[in-house]
């Protein structure tokens, strides 16, 4: 079940979370920015993919082809066989490149600065229209681009522990919990500081808020979450759950 508090309440509890977390694990280190046509691609081709397989993929990306102009009018194998390193490689070229091409379509060349100047809801839609971009990647376009916008990414480390937490329902998707979480987080708080509580949220995930039993002794939310001791195991999404053998 949800927890439901007046919106303060959850501000409050976001901003205390945030504070335990930042106690725990220091300021995360700010990472280099990309553009934000590159920071696309680099979402396009990075899901459901570890950190560095996406990396890889991309910098195979960019010694394979001039420009992201050469990727849109290349052919779609080239693409395919640079980005070998990620999973679903043939539907995320084929993704990418429409994605890219789309881009040039409604601009009249490909790029997305024009989205600095945009409020932030309409430019996330302006993205979701795009092939293979859902909440994650056009939030991550926003934000850790050198657009540096406001807009929360949330992946599915971080989706687990706001479950756990019951901030959100436990089918809750990505965009839902978004819609959720984003008016609640405290009303000062600028670009850097959603960056921040992404790193923090994910980095609870990957170290104690494992996707099998969490580790609940150690984990500095233990006071605040319901869940403690007692938390479901949460598959990510997409995954199967097999017959008559435990998954490692
Ligand atoms: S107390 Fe346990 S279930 Fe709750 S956030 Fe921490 S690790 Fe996750």
């Amino acid at each position: 079940m949800q927890l439901v508090l007046p919106l303060s309440s959850e501000t409050a509890l976001i901003a205390e979370l945030h504070g335990r977390l930042l106690a725990r694990f220091g300021r995360p280190r700010p990472c280099r920015s990309l553009d934000p046509v590159s920071q696309l691609v680099m979402g396009i081709i990075g899901g459901r993919t570890l950190g560095a397989d996406s990396l890889r993929a991309f910098e195979a990306l960019r010694a394979r082809f001039a420009s992201w102009e050469a990727l849109c009018d290349g052919p779609v194998a080239a693409v395919e066989a640079a980005i070998q390193p990620v999973t679903y490689e043939d539907a995320k070229a084929r993704h990418l490149r429409r994605a890219l091409r789309q881009v040039t379509a409604r601009r009249g060349r490909l790029e997305l600065d024009f989205l600095r100047d945009w409020p932030v809801e309409p430019a996330l839609a302006w993205l979701e229209r795009l092939p293979g971009v859902g909440r994650k990647v056009s939030a991550a376009t926003l934000n850790f681009s050198t657009l540096r916008r406001p807009a929360l990414v949330i992946d599915t480390h971080h989706l687990r522990v706001l479950r756990r937490l019951r901030l959100v329902g436990p089918r809750a998707t990505i965009a839902l919990a978004y819609d959720h979480i984003v008016p609640r987080l405290p009303s000062g708080w600028d670009a850097a500081e959603y960056d921040d509580h992404h790193q923090l949220l994910k980095k609870l995930g990957q170290t104690y808020c494992h996707a099998g039993t969490p580790a609940c002794a150690g984990c500095p939310l233990r006071p605040l979450c319901p869940s403690a001791g007692a938390a479901p195991v949460v598959r990510p999404p997409g995954s199967r759950r097999r017959r008559g053998r435990a998954r490692r």
